[in-house]
C-alpha cells in the first residue's frame, strides 16, 4: 500500500476552515480506496505566529517540508500584517524555493452552478501561470525613502530558461486536452523586451508541437474574449501577473472564487508540489462557518491526480459535482449551506 506524506499548511482566516474540511474528505477517500493511505502533518505557520515569533517559517522548516510528497495549503493574509509581508513570508518562499514554476488553474462551471455569463457553460479553460519569475520576481528597491524624490522600482525578470519551460509545460498540457488549443497571452505591443521574448520563445517551442493549435492575444483583449466568446479558448499561458488576474476573472465567470482550485507544480518532481484554493483568507466571512470548501476539494482532487491516485481523484470530482448539482451551495453561490453541510454532503457520497 502506498502511503503519501502530506504537509497541511492551513495558514490564516478561512484557510483553516477549508483545509480542515479538505483533510476530512481526503481521509475518507483513502479509507474507501483501501489501496493508499495519507499521512498528514499539520504546520501552524500563520500570521498569529508571525506576530508572536517574527517568522512564518521557522529555521529548518523548508528543509522539513521538502521531505513530504505534497503540500496542501490554505491561505495566508491577516489584517494586522501587511500583505506583501505575509505573502513573501510564507507562500512565495515555498513556490520559489521549491521551483514550483507551473501554476495550473482549471476553470469550468460545475453542474448546478450559475455563471454570470449567459454562455458560461462554454467555459472549459486551463490558465497556466508562470510562477517563478516575471513581475513577481521580487527584483527592485526603494531609495530616498519618505523624501519627495523617493524612487521605487519593480523590475520584471524573464529568463529564456524560465520562459521556455513554462511554454513547453503549457504545450504538453494542451496536447492532453480534447481541443488541443493553446493561446499565448502577453502585452508585447507596449512591453517590448520581456514580452517579446515570451512571444519568440513560444513560437520556437510550438514547432515541437504541430498537433497543438495556437493563437495569441494581448492581455487586455483576452479579457473581452473570455467574457464574450468563452468557447473559443482552451488552454491559456501567461506571465505571473497577467495569469494571476486572468485566473481570478476565470473563477468569477465560473460562478465564484470559492470553487476555484490551483496547483503549484514542480514538474520535474525534485521538490514537492503545492495545492491550494485560489482564494485568500476572506476576512469578511472568517469564523462564520460559511466558506465554500469546494475550491479546496477540487484542489485535493488535483493533488490526488498528481500523486498518481487518478481513480480517487475522479471519485472526488464526481462527488463534488453531484453535490453542486443537488444545490447544496454556500452563500457565495447564492445558497444557504454551511461549510459543514457541503462537507457532509460530499462525505456522504464518498462513504456510500
Ligand atoms: P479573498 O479571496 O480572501 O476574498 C475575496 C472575496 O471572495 C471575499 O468577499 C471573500 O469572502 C470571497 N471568498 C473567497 N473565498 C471564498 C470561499 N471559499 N467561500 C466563499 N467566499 C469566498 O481575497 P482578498 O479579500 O483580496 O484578500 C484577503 C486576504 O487574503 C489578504 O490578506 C490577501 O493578501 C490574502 N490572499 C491570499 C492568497 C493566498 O494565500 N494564496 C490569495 C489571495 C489573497
Ligand atoms: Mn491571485
Amino acid at each position: 500500500m502506498n502511503t503519501y506524506r502530506i504537509a497541511a499548511v492551513p495558514g490564516d482566516g478561512i484557510g483553516v476552515e477549508v483545509i480542515a474540511a479538505g483533510v476530512e474528505v481526503l481521509e475518507a477517500l483513502a479509507r474507501r480506496s483501501g489501496s493508499f493511505a495519507l499521512d498528514f502533518k499539520h504546520f501552524d505557520w500563520n500570521s498569529d505566529n508571525f506576530v508572536k515569533h517574527g517568522h512564518y517559517i521557522p529555521d529548518g522548516g523548508l528543509e522539513e517540508l521538502k521531505t513530504f510528497d505534497s503540500i496542501f495549503f490554505g491561505a495566508v493574509g491577516a489584517l494586522n500584517v501587511p500583505d506583501h509581508v505575509s505573502l513573501w513570508g510564507l507562500r512565495l518562499p515555498i513556490c520559489q524555493g521549491f521551483d514550483q514554476y507551473a501554476n495550473v488553474r482549471p476553470a469550468r462551471v460545475l453542474p448546478g452552478v450559475k455563471s454570470p455569463l449567459h454562455n458560461g457553460q462554454d467555459i472549459d479553460w486551463v490558465v497556466i501561470r508562470e510562477n517563478s519569475e516575471g513581475e513577481y520576481s521580487g527584483n527592485g528597491g526603494r531609495v530616498h525613502r519618505g523624501l519627495p524624490e523617493e524612487v521605487a522600482t519593480e523590475v520584471s525578470v524573464f529568463t529564456r530558461v524560465g520562459v521556455e519551460r513554462i511554454h513547453r509545460f503549457a504545450f504538453e498540457l494542451a496536447r492532453t486536452r480534447p481541443r488541443k488549443q493553446l493561446t499565448l497571452v502577453t502585452k508585447s505591443n507596449a512591453q517590448r523586451h520581456g514580452m517579446v521574448l515570451w512571444d519568440e520563445v513560444f513560437h520556437e517551442v510550438a514547432k515541437d508541437f504541430p498537433d497543438v493549435r495556437i493563437d495569441k492575444e494581448l492581455v487586455d483583449a483576452v479579457t473581452t474574449r473570455m467574457v464574450l466568446k468563452p468557447g473559443t479558448l482552451d488552454v491559456i499561458v501567461a506571465t505571473n501577473l497577467h495569469a494571476d488576474i486572468l485566473s481570478d476573472l476565470a473563477a468569477a465567470l465560473s460562478g465564484s472564487l470559492g470553487i476555484a482550485p490551483t496547483a503549484n507544480l514542480n514538474p520535474g518532481k525534485q521538490f514537492p508540489s503545492m495545492f491550494e484554493p485560489i482564494h485568500g483568507s476572506a476576512f469578511d466571512i472568517t469564523g462564520k462557518g460559511v466558506a465554500n470548501p469546494i475550491a479546496t476539494f477540487w484542489t485535493a482532487a488535483m493533488m490526488l491526480e498528481h500523486l498518481g491516485e487518478v481513480q480517487a481523484a475522479r471519485q472526488l470530482m464526481s462527488a463534488i459535482e453531484a453535490v453542486t448539482e443537488a444545490g447544496v451551495h454556500t452563500p457565495d453561490l447564492g445558497g444557504t449551506a454551511t461549510t459543514r453541510q457541503v462537507t457532509d454532503a460530499v462525505l456522504d457520497l464518498l462513504n456510500r
